[in-house]
């Protein structure tokens, strides 16, 4: 049977396991239930080596080929919102219409279930090709993309080759985003009286010049060479102003920055830039930082990192994406639409910091992440389970 015929067999396979796994509740950093859950699916699909990082990330692989193959399926998902938006529960798991519902669904449960399905293809089929395959379902990805894949390569030694991000790209083929940072700006003044200002010096008037500076600095940035990735932004998202009371001058400020980077932009130049714009502006007294990532996984254990997520590319002609391509026309006859995720993924940590090569295809629109009544196509699992099995097969003869 082609792999073709067997996803379409597995069809029903792949969408009754989404189901579950939405039914699960699973949020960054209380992912327990669901991993236990998807232990035994990938165990019913035929994976060996089943285990669970210090974080909790669950791995399993086909195949013990020499070069390292993953496929990256996140499995925590951001809260609910507000449940008045929601049509049907946000668990439900419903499955009606050639649609799956739920939270989770598109960001990015589906992507798990269709990696599960194409493990399962690959060990029916004994793949014994040149790559061990591993399929990854990491955590705490909703609030510090890359961390679980931070710490599977520094801290556990974790080595590979090539892998590919299930996050939702309505199975298209891309290969970069923008990278992404949190900026902190503390400032201080002088608190005095209200009754005599002029004795004080303000935290909010200096906060207040420091948001304009912001905001200026946003207009000069600049898009990146070949303007694949698009300029990159800052954007003031929070100010605080405190003093020691409604009726004295305020003594201290934060604000608090997103900024996304374009290729070229790093975390020195980002926080560079925003010392300048302050201190041009006039603003005095003030200090620039990367706050950290500083929450304890499942497992209780701890691994920091401060909120920076880089940039990440492979050249189109790279063979990573020529394999993806040949694999998608191989199955569907025409080349994928070759593009780029709008928001972020585990890639800043793989590729953005480790230089490892990475693409992203995965079942789902990127619109439906973190919205309400939020669903995944089952057609969209079907050609992604294929896409995967098929994947190692193409990239056996590029790389
Ligand atoms: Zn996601």
């Amino acid at each position: 049977m082609s792999i073709l015929e067997q996803a379409k067999k597995y069809r029903d396979y792949s969408a009754r396991n989404l189901s579950e796994m939405i039914k699960v509740p699973g949020f960054s950093t209380t992912e327990k239930d669901r991993i236990e859950l998807l232990k035994k699916m990938c165990r019913e699909a035929g994976m060996e080596d089943i285990h669970t990082d210090g974080l909790g990330s669950l791995l399993g692989r086909v195949g013990k080929g020499k070069k390292v193959l993953v496929f990256d399926a996140h499995i925590d998902t951001v809260g609910i919102g507000d449940p008045t938006q929601w049509r049907n529960p946000p668990h439900s798991g419903l499955i009606k219409d050639g649609l799956v519902h739920g939270r989770g669904s598109s960001d990015q449960l589906g992507g798990a279930a269709s990696m599960i399905t194409a493990a399962r293809i690959l060990k029916e089929a004994a793949y014994a090709g040149d790559f061990t395959v591993w399929f990854a379902f990491t955590v705490i990805e909703e609030d510090c993309d890359g961390l679980c894949w931070k710490h599977l390569i520094e801290e556990e030694g974790f080595k590979l080759d090539f892998a590919v991000s299930t996050e939702p790209t309505s199975c298209r083929l891309y290969r970069g985003h923008r990278g992404r940072m949190e900026i902190q700006i503390d400032i201080k003044g002088i608190s005095a009286h209200g009754s005599a200002p002029e004795r004080g010096e303000s935290a909010a008037y200096k906060a207040a010049r420091a948001a304009l500076a912001i905001e200026s600095l946003n207009a000069r940035l600049k898009p990146d060479d070949d303007g694949f990735l698009g300029k990159g932004t800052i954007v003031v998202s929070q100010i605080k102003v405190q003093g020691p009371s409604q009726c004295a001058v305020p003594d201290q400020a934060m604000l608090y920055c997103d900024r996304r980077l374009t290729w070229g932009e790093n975390d020195s130049i980002a926080i560079k830039q925003v010392e300048e714009a302050l201190a041009a502006a006039g603003v005095d007294k003030f200090t620039v930082k990367m706050p950290e990532y500083a929450q304890p996984a499942y497992t209780g254990k701890l691994y920091r990192q401060e909120l920076y997520f880089p940039t990440w590319k492979i050249p189109a002609d790279h063979a990573l994406v020529v394999a993806g391509v040949e694999a998608y026309s191989g199955l569907y006859g025409a080349a994928p639409l070759v593009d780029k995720w709008t928001f972020s993924t585990n890639c800043v940590a793989i590729c953005g910091r480790h230089k490892i090569p990475c693409i992203g295809f995965g079942p789902g629109d990127e619109s439906q992440a973190h919205a309400p009544n939020e669903i995944n196509r089952i057609d969209d699992l079907e050609k992604a389970s294929a896409f995967y099995a098929a994947l190692p097969y193409s990239l056996e003869k590029k790389a």
